[in-house]
């Protein structure tokens, strides 16, 4: 069976050349005689995996010395909870950013730890925006300012960072790190799960400034310990060794593909050509603000749930799979992530119109 175009949100798409390597690899990586997934984490043969994912990060992402870079697992849920249990120890107060569902998640989260202060929310109008930010909101004793970069599921995005003064910025970037050059030196913390635009699910990237290290509440878990798992280069326990691996293999394949700042062009290039077609579509609208469209996820509906559904049966039929929106919008959602070809779009855009000709 021929490979289709999956618009999945996540796990989404990985790139075909890091599943050919990674297939060419499975049963005897290089000279070892061993399967990466069989092979000790303390291994030489290993170790030199771990930090070749490292170095390839800190390159891609231009991370300066003063950040630790850590592979946590529990995906980037694991840390709506490890932030506050790591920095919500000085005043106890966090200002929080509610642009969407897992910020929203994150905030009731770091509830449970200590004072939250929602800045700004757009949850009364759906999330169809990211909400503006009134400096006079913002806590000045606060321990971090929390926001998600890119909102997955309504498919909105910050098109710039906010200042929030003295407090560290912590950045949920799940959707759309190495999509784009982000200047890490703005950032407190970075934090994002795998399976977006990195590799398999299950693994989370954290990039901390290593002056937040040792503040972490004592009933903080050893696991979630941004301290421990930095003094351990990630190994306290047995890390996702597979996905650490296919992590590398992806960021190597970035790097082939002229870094971040080249992707960004390509991104660009990609919803770009879907949001000129929804513009002048008779039929399918945006779901969400000009201003704030993403470009990871597009979100888009007839606005008639039963066409929709028709629309997403015909797209599966032509081999674009995936493009329900999620539960909470309805509707369609195109996840276009770096992995994600320039023709795939193409091919989706012929679909929609298609569709829209015979509709
Ligand atoms: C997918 C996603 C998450 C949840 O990631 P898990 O790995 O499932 O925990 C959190 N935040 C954002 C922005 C996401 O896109």
């Amino acid at each position: 069976m021929d490979r289709v175009y999956n618009f999945s949100s996540g796990p989404a798409m990985l790139p075909l050349p890091v599943l050919e390597r990674a297939q060419k690899e499975l049963l005897c990586y290089g000279s070892t005689g061993t399967s990466v997934m069989e092979m000790s984490h303390r291994s030489k043969m290993y170790l030199e995996i771990y930090d070749e994912a490292v170095v390839l990060l800190r390159k891609l992402m231009d991370i300066p010395e003063a950040y630790a870079v850590l592979f946590p697992q529990g995906g980037a849920t694991q840390q709506f909870s490890a932030i506050p249990l790591n920095l919500l120890t000085g005043s106890g107060a966090a200002d929080y950013v509610d642009s969407g569902n897992f910020a929203f998640l994150a905030s009731e989260e770091a509830k449970r730890y200590g004072r939250v202060n929602v800045v700004a929310s757009s949850r009364a109008d759906q999330y169809t925006y990211v909400p503006a930010l009134e400096k006079a909101a913002f806590d000045p004793k606060a321990d971090y300012f929390h926001i998600v970069a890119n909102n997955t599921i309504y498919g909105t995005r910050f098109d710039q960072l906010p200042d929030p003064g003295p407090a560290p910025l912590v950045a949920d970037l799940s959707s759309c790190i190495l999509s784009e050059p982000y200047d890490v030196r703005k950032f407190g913390v970075i934090y994002a799960g795998a399976q977006k635009n990195i590799g398999p699910s299950g693994m989370c990237v954290l990039i901390v400034r290593k002056d937040l290290l040792g503040k972490a509440n004592p009933l903080c878990p050893k696991l979630l310990n941004w301290t421990v798992l930095a003094d351990n280069d990630s190994m306290y326990n047995t890390p996702n060794t597979f996905a650490i691996y296919m992590a590398k293999l992806c960021f190597g394949w970035l790097l082939e593909q002229g870094g971040v700042a080249a992707m960004e062009r390509v991104n660009i290039e990609k919803a770009g050509m879907l949001y000129d077609y929804l513009d002048q579509s008779k039929l399918f609208k945006g779901a969400v603000q000009q201003a704030s469209r993403s470009r990871m996820n597009v979100t888009f509906s007839t606005g008639d749930a039963a066409k929709d559904d028709a629309f997403v049966k015909q797209a599966a039929k032509a081999g674009l799979i995936n493009l329900k929106g999620h539960r909470v919008t309805g509707g369609m959602r195109a996840s276009i992530y770096n992995a994600m070809p320039t023709e795939g779009i193409r091919a989706l855009v012929e679909v929609m119109k298609q569709f829209e000709l015979e509709a």
